[in-house]
């Protein structure tokens, strides 16, 4: 599954609606600011329902957790969990529970979550869309790197 930085996507609501956390005295976590970055599967054919939390130092220097989120409660692999395949850190299971509640306890924000998601679906799914240019580049961008080392393979033989 690829997905697409909601901020590449609408860079100024991004800016505006991106959570940062401020926590403080919490075990296993050093206090100060966490941008949670989010990420989504931009397929209009593709129904995850999720949403990729990047969980960020305050000034976004240093990546400290990657949770995955799905939306349907219900589902066996609703999460959060952390993702295996993007960057951790020593914080990453801290963060883990942390988010975990904060999703739990803040409906508002599982709310904000679920509308960008549909925003990002609406980008793939409508080829008028402002943001869909960059979408396309990206898919290029992709799909031009998943190209690059079989071509190189290729040139070897
Ligand atoms: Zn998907």
């Amino acid at each position: 599954m690829d997905l697409i930085r909601f901020d590449s996507l609408f860079p100024s609501l991004a800016e505006v609606e991106t959570r940062t956390l401020t926590i403080f005295g919490q075990p296993g976590l050093e206090s100060g600011d966490y941008t949670c970055a989010e990420a989504y599967c931009p397929d209009p054919h593709c129904d995850c329902q999720r949403v990729m939390i990047n969980v960020f130092s305050g000034d976004r220097r240093v990546q400290y957790a990657t949770i995955s989120y799905g939306f349907v409660r219900t589902a066996p692999e609703a999460g959060p969990y952390l993702d295996a395949m993007n960057p951790q850190s020593a914080y990453c299971v801290a963060l883990l529970n942390y988010l975990a509640n904060y999703l739990e306890e803040t409906p508002e924000y599982v709310a904000l979550l679920k509308s960008h998601y549909a925003m990002v679906k609406g980008v793939g799914r409508n080829p008028h869309h402002p943001s869909h240019a960059v979408l396309t580049q990206w898919r290029a961008e992709r799909e031009a790197m998943l190209r690059e080392p079989a071509r190189k393979r290729h040139r070897h033989k």
